[in-house]
């Protein structure tokens, strides 16, 4: 379903991914670890061409992505990206920041859009909150939000950054929860996270990443529990 070959990406021609493979099954959670400076935000930016790769190829849903004249926007428009911070924008209210890609990039009616953001905003529990502004909700629910937005457009494959880490950890366990509970949908995932029992929960693989390339990859049980290296061992007592 994402398919990622041999990938180079990087900053003013200065790799920080270097020669990664990895492939994202349809419903698949795979879950990305690693220090930081590792590439594990370049490598998801270079899943959707945020950053384009230096070498190797990307396919998502069949389509190469890294071929020439491709539509960037349609091929995003199947997946949803959450970030670190939220990322909403803050001068729109709960329902325009949900709505606005709707129309947009879906090209949804009013109503259309309206309908549907009330339906994700349900399912991240944030039914009431449509005409609030982003500043007035707590770090959690802004986060929800960004969920929902994100879960709107439907996506096959939703690429998550470490979307708790900026939560003090009472708003931390609401936000998994609800990623939790995406998980159960079905949807692909790729997640950068350092929340173990979050990962062991959903995970079905997790990747080790360590200057810009997998030095782990397996179930989620093996490779938090029996890494092959010292180095992965050292790493993973520094997050428990
Ligand atoms: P963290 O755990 O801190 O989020 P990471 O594993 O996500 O780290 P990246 O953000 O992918 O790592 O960064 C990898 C390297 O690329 C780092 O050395 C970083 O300084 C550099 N880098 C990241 N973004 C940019 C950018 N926009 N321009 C230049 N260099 C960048
Ligand atoms: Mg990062």
């Amino acid at each position: 379903m994402l398919e990622m070959e041999d990938i180079w990406a990087g900053y003013d021609e200065q790799p920080v991914v270097k020669g990664v493979s990895l492939k994202v099954q349809k419903h698949e959670k795979v879950v990305i670890m690693g220090p930081s400076g590792s590439g594990k935000s370049t490598l998801l930016k270079t899943a959707v061409l945020l950053v384009k790769p230096f070498k190797g190829r990307i396919y998502l849903d069949g389509e190469e992505l890294t071929a020439e004249n491709v539509d960037l926007r349609a091929a995003r428009a199947k997946t949803g990206f959450v970030f670190q911070s939220y990322n909403l924008f803050p001068h729109l209210k709960v329902i325009d920041n949900i709505t606005l890609p709707l129309r947009i990039v879906k090209g949804y009616t009013r109503e259309e859009a309206i309908k549907k953001a009330l339906e994700v905003l349900e399912e991240v529990n944030l039914r009431g909150f449509e005409e609030k502004y982003p500043l007035q909700l707590s770090g959690g629910q802004q986060q929800r939000v960004a969920i929902a937005r994100a879960l709107a457009m439907d996506p096959i494959l939703l690429l998550l950054d470490e979307p708790t880490s900026a939560l003090d950890p009472e708003l931390k366990a609401e936000v998994l929860d609800t990623l939790k509970e995406v998980a159960r949908r079905g949807i692909a995932m790729l997640a950068v996270t350092h929340e173990l029992d979050f990962t062991k929960e959903i995970a079905d693989r997790v990747i080790i990443m360590e200057d810009g390339a997998i030095v782990e990859s397996g179930q989620a049980k093996e490779v938090l529990e029996n890494p092959s290296t010292e180095r992965t061992r050292k790493f993973l007592r520094l997050i428990q």
